[in-house]
């Protein structure tokens, strides 16, 4: 018998207009073509234009809506900009010509220079103000192009997305946000399936030098794939699936990074020191983003001269970057490793006590019992839980107040 995973209600490759348009073998070329045209455009407007220009359209594009929309994708739907990546379709069209001919060393497969070029974009960002140059822009997104190119013409599978694009790795990390996720339908029809054509590829019996339908370029095999790490949403594996077994199914959000299951072409979350940088990287990262668009950081970064007796930006950016990338972090972690150690005796599980694994009856139980003290304080009374949460609350179980917890033998 068969095992149905639990895919949800949604399968966003049923439904009637979307759904076919994405099970159509060409909507990626026709998705990568759009972008193609916008990239040529920012490139042309931006190396034809004045050097400094932020209201330039290269610029607005790039640095504005490019980037905006990018994140309402990845929070509305999942990793679309990989799929529309206009580099991997003139990679493409460049192994017509030369297909690849070596594979990617194996001590290069990690994350690590992609943290390192991803830093190295953005500290370039914060210090040139690349947003107000068109020309630098239309250079950078050329670079894109060209280092996607060399990198895919010389290694086979898919390395500079897996391994090297900034923009990938920025992706991938924001896209276990995602509300949707491609997984198998039947992990029966998988144990069963004699040609594994969804990492594998098709090829034609009488020329299997002939790919019909590439597999996954990323090595994520369908049946062991867990969330959307590393997913550049290309759609690969459904066209070449011949049973049809795989569903892009909606998800919780976020759930996949407490997942501790072995995933396939990336393995387990807790083993991969380079994906926890990278999501530190991420974060902390975005932050600093913003931080660099408010004003008082123009007042710190004059204090920082001041203080270092420097009056360049690089060092005084530096310094800021090595604060929020690397030293807020460790503080972080100190604290959650220090919260793990000087948990309060009564605390059965230091772990659970430090989590916030609750169950949403417990939370909804915090909640709501906080709320109507609070209230009662006031002098009002708030409507009976069933008809004021969301969900039932757990009456049973309140949260453990120090003073109330038993102690420890
Ligand atoms: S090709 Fe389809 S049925 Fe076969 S292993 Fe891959 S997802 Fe499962
Ligand atoms: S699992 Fe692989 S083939 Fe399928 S969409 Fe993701 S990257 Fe593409």
């Amino acid at each position: 018998m068969h095992v149905r995973v639990e895919s949800g209600p949604l399968d966003v490759l049923q439904w009637p207009v979307i759904g076919s348009f994405l099970r159509w073998r060409h909507a990626r070329t026709a998705i990568q073509l759009v972008l193609l045209s916008a990239a040529l455009v920012v490139v042309l407007d931006g190396l034809l234009s004045a050097r400094i220009d932020p209201t330039n359209l290269a610029t607005v594009l790039t640095w504005v809506h490019y980037r905006g929309l990018l994140v309402i994708a990845l929070l509305a739907a999942g990793n679309l900009f990989c799929t529309g990546c206009p580099f991997v379709l003139v990679r493409d069209a460049g192994r017509r010509i030369r297909p690849p001919w070596l594979s990617f060393p194996r001590w290069l497969r990690t994350k690590w220079i992609g943290i390192a070029l991803f830093v190295a974009v953005l500290f370039s960002y914060e210090l040139f103000d690349l947003w107000a140059l068109p020309r630098a822009t239309g250079y950078l997104v050329l670079a894109y192009f060209a280092s996607a190119l060399v990198v895919d013409l010389i290694f086979s599978g898919a390395n500079f997305c897996k391994y090297l694009c900034p923009i990938g790795q920025f992706n991938f990390v924001a896209s276990t946000m995602s509300p949707l996720e491609l997984r198998v339908k039947d992990v029966g029809t998988c144990h069963s399936c004699r040609t594994v054509d969804c990492i594998k590829g098709r090829r034609a019996p009488e020329a299997p030098t002939v790919v019909l339908q590439r597999g996954c370029e990323l090595r994520l095999f369908l049946p062991s794939k867990v969330g959307n790490m590393d997913c550049t949403l290309c759609l690969d594996c459904v066209h070449a699936c011949p049973h049809d077994n795989i569903a892009l199914a909606a998800r919780v959000p976020g759930a996949e990074l407490a997942d501790s299951r072995r995933r396939s072409g990336i393995g387990r979350f807790s083993r991969r020191s380079d994906i926890a940088a990278l999501a530190v990287i991420f974060t902390f990262a975005s932050l600093l983003n913003a931080f660099g668009m408010i004003a008082p950081v123009r007042g710190i970064e004059a204090w920082m001269s001041n203080v270092m007796g420097v009056t360049s930006e690089a060092p005084i950016l530096a310094a800021l970057f090595i604060v929020a990338l690397v030293v807020l972090p460790v503080l972080l972690l100190g604290g959650a490793v220090a919260s793990l150690v000087f948990a309060p005796p009564y605390a059965e599980s230091a772990y659970e006590f430090t989590s916030y694994g609750y169950r949403s009856q417990e939370i909804y139980g915090f909640a709501y019992r906080s709320l109507k003290r609070r209230m009662g304080l006031l002098g009002l009374d708030i409507p009976p839980a069933d008809e004021l949460m969301p969900g039932p609350i757990d009456t049973d179980a309140p949260m453990a107040a120090p003073e109330a917890a038993p102690t420890a033998a």
